[in-house]
C-alpha cells in the first residue's frame, strides 16, 4: 500500500511520501535505544511537565489536526475534533496519575517474613523501546492511548501508522518534539507492513502493540512470539447490543444508531449485532430502521453531515460483499443496502443500512462488518440472547440494554468480551481498562492495567 493521503471523500490522492530505507530505520532504532538509555531515569514529575506540555499544545491544534484526519480518512469534523479533545484529557490523566499507578507496591509483613527476607518490594520499571502498529480509524487517538501511558513508564516509541494517515502520523512526532521530550522518545517511522518484521527482530526493540485486523495482528504476535518479545493486541469487534423487553425502546433505538454508525461505521467498539428480545422486536426494528434511514451522509467536512465515507474503496467493496453474501442468502434489507445515488460516483459512500433474518449461513453473522452496516435478531428469551451474543469469534465488548438486575448480573456473568456496558453504548474512558478476549486480541489499554503492560514488575528483595 503506498504511503499517501487520498481524501476518501473524492477519491483524490493529495499527497504521497516515501517510504525509509533499512538504513534509516536502523538509524532511527539507534536513536530510540540512545534516548531510552537515559529517558528511563527521568521522574515522573519530568515526564508529567512534557506531556502536559504535549496535551497543551493539542489543545490548541485541535481544529487543525481534527481537519488533517477527516481529509485523511473521512470521520465527520465535529467526531475528529472530538477524539482531539479526548486525546487531551487521556494524556492529562496519565500526566497526573501514572506516579501512584507505579508506585512502589509492598507485600505484607506476614508474606515478607514467609519468604525469608527482612523487607521486599515490587518496583514497575520500563521495558525499554516499543513498537506501535497503528489503524487509521482513530488515528490520534489509538496513537495517544499507548503513547501516553508508555512514555509515562519511562518507554520510548516507535511509531508506525497505517499508510493512508502519514500526515497525522508526522504531526504526532512533531507534537512531542515540540513538547520537548528528548529526541528519539517517540519517532513515526514511515514504512510498510512489510517492513515492521525487520523492526521487531532488531535485539534493541523490546515489545510490540498493535491495534488492527486480525491478520496483521496474528503476523505480529507471531514474530514477536518467535523473538519473545512481549505484545498487546488490540483486533477486531462485532460487538452485541441487546435490547431486552424492560429498557427504555426509544433511547435503545436511538443510542442504537449512534452506537452503529460513529467513526462511519469503523470502530471496533462500534455496535455490530443488535439482539432484540421478540416482544420488542418489532417496535424496536422499526425505530431503528427510520433512525438508521434519517441520517445525513455526506462530506465529512461539512458540519452537519453524520456519516461520511469509508476510508477506502477497498474497504467499501469488502462492506458491499458482506451485504450481497447476506441478501443472496435471505437477509432482508430494512433499510440501505446500497450506495447513496445523491452523492454521485465521487468519495468511497454507503448507506447506513439496517439487514433482518440473519443466519448463521452468512458470512457477516461471523465476519466483522467494517462500515454502517447493523444486523438484526430475533431472541425468545435472556438463555438465547446470550447464547447469540457469545456466538461471534470476537469478545471485545457489548451493550446491553435492560432495567432489571438479575439480567444485568446475568451478563456481567456470561458474556465473553472486555466489556459491558448497560443502558449506554461502549465508550472508551482513561480510567476503564480497554481490550478484549477471543479473537478481539489480549492485553489491556488504558486505566492502571494498560500503563503495567509495557513494565517489568520487578521483585527486590532483602536481608538486612
Ligand atoms: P490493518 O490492515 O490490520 O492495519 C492496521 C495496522 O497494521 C496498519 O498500520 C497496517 O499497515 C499494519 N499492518 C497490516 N498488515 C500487517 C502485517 N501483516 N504486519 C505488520 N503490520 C501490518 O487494519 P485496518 O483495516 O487498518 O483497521 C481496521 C481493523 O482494526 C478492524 O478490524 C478494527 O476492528 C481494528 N481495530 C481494533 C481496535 C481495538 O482497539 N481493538 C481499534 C481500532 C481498530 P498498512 O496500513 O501499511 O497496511
Amino acid at each position: 500500500m503506498p504511503i499517501a493521503t487520498v481524501n476518501p471523500a473524492s477519491g483524490e490522492t493529495l499527497k504521497t511520501y516515501d517510504a525509509l530505507g533499512a538504513e534509516e530505520i536502523g538509524r532511527r532504532i539507534a536513536t530510540a535505544a540512545e534516548a531510552f538509555a537515559t529517558y528511563r531515569n527521568t521522574t515522573f514529575g519530568d515526564r508529567a511537565v512534557l506531556l502536559g506540555r504535549a496535551a497543551e499544545l493539542l489543545e490548541e491544534d485541535e481544529k487543525d489536526i481534527a481537519r488533517v484526519m477527516t481529509t485523511e480518512m473521512g470521520k465527520p469534523l465535529a467526531q475528529a475534533r472530538a477524539e482531539a479533545a479526548k486525546c487531551v484529557k487521556a494524556m492529562r490523566w496519565y500526566a497526573a496519575r501514572a506516579e501512584s499507578l507505579l508506585a512502589d507496591e509492598h507485600p505484607s509483613a506476614v508474606d515478607v517474613e514467609d519468604s525469608g527476607a527482612d523487607r521486599a518490594r515490587v518496583v514497575y520499571r520500563p521495558l525499554g523501546v516499543v513498537l506501535a502498529v497503528m489503524p487509521w480509524n482513530f488515528p490520534l487517538w489509538q496513537v495517544i492511548r499507548f503513547a501516553a501511558p508508555a512514555l509515562m513508564a519511562g518507554n520510548v516509541g516507535l511509531l508506525k501508522h497505517a499508510s493512508n494517515v502519514p500526515q497525522t502520523a508526522l504531526y504526532l512526532e512533531d507534537l512531542f518534539r515540540r513538547a520537548s521530550f528528548p529526541e528519539g522518545c517517540f519517532q513515526t517511522l514511515l514504512i510498510g507492513s512489510g517492513a515492521v518484521e525487520g523492526v521487531l527482530r532488531d535485539p534493541r526493540v523490546a515489545a510490540a502493540t498493535l491495534t488492527g485486523s486480525e491478520p496483521a495482528g496474528r503476523s505480529v504476535a507471531s514474530i514477536a512470539g518467535d523473538e519473545i518479545k512481549k505484545t498487546v493486541l488490540e483486533l477486531g469487534g462485532s460487538d452485541p447490543f441487546v435490547v431486552m423487553p424492560s429498557a427504555d425502546l426509544d433511547e435503545a433505538a436511538r443510542t442504537a444508531v449512534t452506537a452503529r454508525v460513529q467513526n462511519n461505521g469503523q470502530s471496533c467498539i462500534a455496535a455490530k449485532r443488535f439482539i432484540v428480545h421478540e416482544s420488542v422486536y418489532d417496535d424496536f426494528a422499526q425505530r431503528f430502521a427510520e433512525g438508521m434511514r434519517a441520517l445525513r451522509v455526506g462530506d465529512p467536512m461539512d458540519e452537519e453531515t453524520q456519516v461520511g465515507p469509508l476510508s477506502s474503496e477497498q474497504g467499501r467493496t469488502d462492506l458491499e460483499a458482506l451485504v450481497e453474501d447476506a441478501v443472496q442468502k435471505g437477509a432482508t434489507v430494512l433499510c440501505g443496502g446500497l450506495r447513496p445515488e445523491e452523492l454521485g460516483e465521487r468519495g468511497w459512500y454507503y448507506a447506513p443500512t439496517v439487514l433482518a433474518d440473519v443466519t448463521d449461513a452468512m458470512r457477516i453473522h461471523h465476519e466483522e462488518a467494517f462500515g454502517p452496516v447493523a444486523t438484526l435478531y430475533r431472541v425468545p428469551d435472556l438463555d438465547a440472547a446470550v447464547r447469540l451474543a457469545n456466538d461471534t469469534p470476537f469478545g471485545l465488548s457489548s451493550n446491553v440494554w435492560t432495567r432489571d438486575e438479575a439480567e444485568v448480573a446475568r451478563f456481567a456473568r456470561d458474556l465473553e468480551a472486555g466489556g459491558v456496558y448497560v443502558n449506554g453504548m461502549t465508550a472508551s474512558h482513561p480510567a476503564f481498562p480497554f481490550g478484549g478476549v477471543k479473537r478481539s486480541g489480549y492485553g489491556r489499554e488504558l486505566s492502571g492495567h494498560g500503563i503495567h503492560e509495557f513494565c517489568n514488575a520487578t521483585t527486590v528483595w532483602q536481608r538486612d
